[in-house]
């Protein structure tokens, strides 16, 4: 097998987990590999098949990926074809006729073809010693992305009688299950490897205000290529109509364009003519482009798994990229009501449970690259990432005496008080009740921001040194441990650089 990786590929090592995979096919045993993008999943099927001889048929839901892959192959000096219903008659023929001739080796087809009979009894009559399926979280009614004709293929295939490859980027527990029982796939032949991507940092950003956010954020990375992400069309076209406003340079692509103009666009992002891509989930299937250094979604997406797809579009070359997240309430609503349309009821209800993992996301305070992974497999244990919103939000500075003076002036308050209360004396602010200027805790903290007084006073809240009931806030008396013990208390809101820290969830 490592002959062949460097005879046509010109590659010494198998990556992970493509020789487990490889060598199940060859023995002739169905395999599921999942496999992060990039990772290297084509190699898998096309290896063995090339060792087995005969044909492989691989079956692909992305027609502009055929083509791509048929090229590469054809380059190598392997035969190669594909049939889809893009393709001239003729040329679909002239490719039947070189298949029964044993011309090819590798078979690209798209779902949709095994509705005919007549290419189901050419099938029949084809020496295929492997199937392959490519995008195979596409089979499963549990996948984000199910494709009812491509569940259909499997009972049509499994006749053939030759070993299956089954090749995805994203499974869940679910989806996995369902692969393994359609393609009866038994669990010591799946592989999956760490779907982790070292070099994506994963941000997180409740802005109210997106589009100054994007904007500032192209500014900022004037030669970086990224793509923005927007859930509609109208959207895109929005958005667009203001980046030419801005005189920001930009291409756009939905499935409402023209497919030259979407071919035209694709190209100008994919060839650098154009750093900035606006678009749909539409775009990005099956493109191999390494040097995306951002991706901004400027919508809440449906599910993590079309999230982690989407946003792992960046940093395919390995350097540091980013993969930032906006959102709304407004999202939210957006999605349950495209939920709200779905026929089938247990879909509609599983498609609600991961809309709410989505939510979930935005809102936890976990390392966001683990909790992403722990989606889709609960089982592998993580380090906190370093780079994400939560990790960069870690608890690194000591705030105990900011504590004592905040919990002494609203002890000396006698009173329980709203947050702008608390925050205007202890800065020294005037104010209409004069009796808290008396106090010896007022104007104590008046160097810092209100901003950076609010921060601390939520660490306080959240160790519950701090009650808030009604919007009053007064002092539990476990904060004693912190006023008379001596207790250290962390937060990741600094006082100084606060601006800084944060710009992400507080652009002007
Ligand atoms: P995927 O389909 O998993 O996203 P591809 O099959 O397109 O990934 O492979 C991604 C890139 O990695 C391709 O350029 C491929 O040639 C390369 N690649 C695959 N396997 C190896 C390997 N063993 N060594 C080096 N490069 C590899
Ligand atoms: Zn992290």
């Amino acid at each position: 097998m490592e002959e062949i990786l460097q005879k046509y590929y010109g590659y010494q090592n198998f990556r992970e987990g493509q020789g487990a995979l490889i060598d199940y096919a060859v023995e002739g045993r169905s395999a599921l590999g999942i496999l992060p993008t990039g990772g290297g999943k084509s190699i898998c099927y096309q290896v063995p098949g090339i060792a087995l001889g005969g044909l492989t048929l691989v079956i692909s839901p992305l027609i502009s990926l055929m083509k791509d892959q048929v090229d590469a192959l054809t380059a190598a000096g392997i035969e190669a074809a594909y049939l889809n219903s893009q393709q001239k008659e003729a040329e679909a023929r002239a490719i039947e006729r070189g298949l029964i001739k044993g011309e090819y080796r590798f078979l690209y087809v798209a779902p949709e073809r095994f509705d005919k009979n007549d290419f189901r009894y050419l099938l029949s009559r084809l020496d295929i010693r492997l199937i392959a399926f490519d995008e195979a979280h596409c089979i499963s009614k549990w996948g984000h992305d199910f494709r009812p004709s491509y569940r259909q293929v499997v009972g049509r295939v499994m006749s053939l009688g030759a070993p299956c490859m089954a090749v995805t980027a994203t499974a869940t527990a679910d989806v996995r299950k369902d692969i393994q029982s359609l393609l009866h796939i038994s669990d010591d032949c799946v592989v999956e490897t760490s779907i982790k991507r070292d070099n994506l940092a994963f941000k997180v950003d409740p802005t109210f205000q997106k589009d100054k956010m994007v904007r500032r954020y192209i500014k900022e990375h004037p030669d970086d290529s990224g793509i923005i992400y927007a859930t509609t069309r109208k959207q895109v076209e929005a958005l667009s109509e203001q980046f030419r406003d801005f005189k920001i340079s930009h291409t756009i692509y939905h499935a409402g364009l023209p497919a030259e103009v979407r071919a035209e666009n694709q190209t100008a992002f994919v060839n650098d003519n154009c750093s900035v891509m606006i678009a749909t989930n539409a775009f990005g299937m099956g493109i191999d482009k390494s040097n995306v250094r951002y991706v901004i979604h400027y919508n809440l997406p449906q599910d993590l798994e079309s999230y982690y797809q989407e946003a792992g579009r960046a940093g395919r070359d390995g350097l540091t990229s980013e993969c930032i997240l906006l959102y709304s309430d407004q999202d939210i609503r957006l999605q349950q009501f495209f939920i709200g349309n779905t026929q089938d009821e247990v879909i509609q209800d599983m498609k609600k449970e991961k809309l709410e993992k989505m939510v979930q996301y935005t809102k936890t305070t976990q390392c966001l690259q683990g909790t992403l992974i722990n989606y889709f497999n609960s089982e592998e244990h993580l380090e906190p990432c370093g780079k994400c919103t939560n990790c960069l939000m870690e608890a690194d500075y000591d705030m105990t005496t900011e504590a004592k003076k905040l919990l002494s002036c609203l002890l000396r308050m006698k009173t329980p008080v709203n947050r702008s209360v608390l925050t205007k004396v202890i800065r020294g602010e005037s104010f209409p009740r004069h009796d808290f200027e008396h106090l010896s805790t007022f104007g104590l903290m008046k160097e810092y921001e209100t901003k950076a007084i609010n921060g601390f006073i939520d660490t306080l809240l959240f160790n519950g040194y701090v009650d808030e009931i009604d919007g009053r806030l007064s002092v539990h008396p476990s904060a004693k441990e912190v006023l008379l013990e001596n207790m250290q208390i962390m937060t990741h809101y600094h006082p100084v650089d606060y601006n800084e820290r944060v710009t992400i969830h507080t652009l002007v």
